[in-house]
């Protein structure tokens, strides 16, 4: 039951899930290192993007393992039990070399996967299938445009001269970007009412969103603002074991153990 699920695991040392190594990135990686450090060795691993990123529970590395190759050396050495691959939806090559990795060495591999977003009645949701499709769309759609792909995903825009564009990311963008570009830096969670705000004081016209699942605060908001929105479809990812937050998480592993 959900109720019991904040609890300490309860695993014991021995259970054969000793060591785990977090594949991170996301607020659901975090909050599993804090339900799993107490009784496990736990390694978070971020790939490095963020300059100052909010510190899990247990240990943490940070950088790229090097590939496939890599990884699995590292499964080795560190005597890694079991992965969880935790990191962003988006994230599609770190989880093709989790699989990859993991098959190599022999290492049981799990994914927490947040469910993507489904439209509800009255929104106005156009669904593509990459940034560069997104970019495609947009001038069709508005001109003021709420951009909340993230850093890396800004660049796909830049050619759009007749747009102006407020983007929203953690970190300030890198490579090229629009010429009418408003970065906006800032770290959710983000409620209804803010977004609402924030939208009307920008007089956006059209959100562009990733399918990365979580917080529909801003989808609320664009909803009852009457604004469109272009959903960015998620990327392939392998068919492992997955289950959708960090609590079924610590079930799975739980259940690994006996
Ligand atoms: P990606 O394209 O799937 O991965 C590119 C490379 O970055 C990987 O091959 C790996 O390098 C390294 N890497 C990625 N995640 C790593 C991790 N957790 N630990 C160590 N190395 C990692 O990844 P991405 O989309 O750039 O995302 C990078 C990180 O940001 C991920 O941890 C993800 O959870 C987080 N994030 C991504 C998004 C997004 O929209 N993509 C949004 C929020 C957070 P090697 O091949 O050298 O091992």
């Amino acid at each position: 039951m959900r109720s019991e699920l904040g609890n300490p695991p309860g695993f014991i040392r021995g259970d054969g899930v000793e060591r785990i190594l977090l594949l991170g990135g996301t607020t659901e990686a975090r909050r599993l290192a804090g339900l799993l450090a107490g009784d496990h060795t736990v390694i978070t691993s971020l790939a490095g993007r963020t300059s100052d990123p909010l510190r899990p529970a247990g240990d943490l590395r940070i950088g790229g393992f090097g590939g496939v190759d890599g990884l699995a050396g590292y499964l080795r050495d560190a005597a890694i039990d079991v992965v969880v691959d935790a990191t962003h939806p988006f994230a599609a090559t770190m989880s093709g070399h989790a699989a990859g990795a993991c098959a190599a060495v022999g290492v049981p591999l799990l994914a927490v996967r947040r469910p993507g977003w489904t439209a509800g009645p009255g929104d106005q949701w156009h669904r593509v299938a990459s940034l560069p499709a997104a970019a495609g769309l947009l001038p069709r759609l508005g001109r003021r445009v709420f951009l909340t792909t993230g850093r890396q995903g800004i660049a796909a825009f830049a050619g759009l001269d007749e747009c102006w564009f407020l983007a929203r990311s953690v970190e300030p963008p890198t490579g090229v970007t629009p010429r009418n570009l408003q970065v906006l830096l800032d770290r959710g969670p983000f409620a209804v009412p803010g977004e609402r705000e924030l939208m009307l004081r920008h007089r956006i016209g059209v959100l562009v969103t990733k399918d990365s699942g979580g917080s529909r605060a801003k989808l609320v908001a664009a909803g009852e603002l009457g604004v469109p929105v272009i959903v960015v479809d998620r990327p392939p990812v392998p068919d492992v074991p997955a289950v959708p937050t960090a609590e079924d998480a610590v079930i799975w592993l739980r259940a690994r153990a006996r």
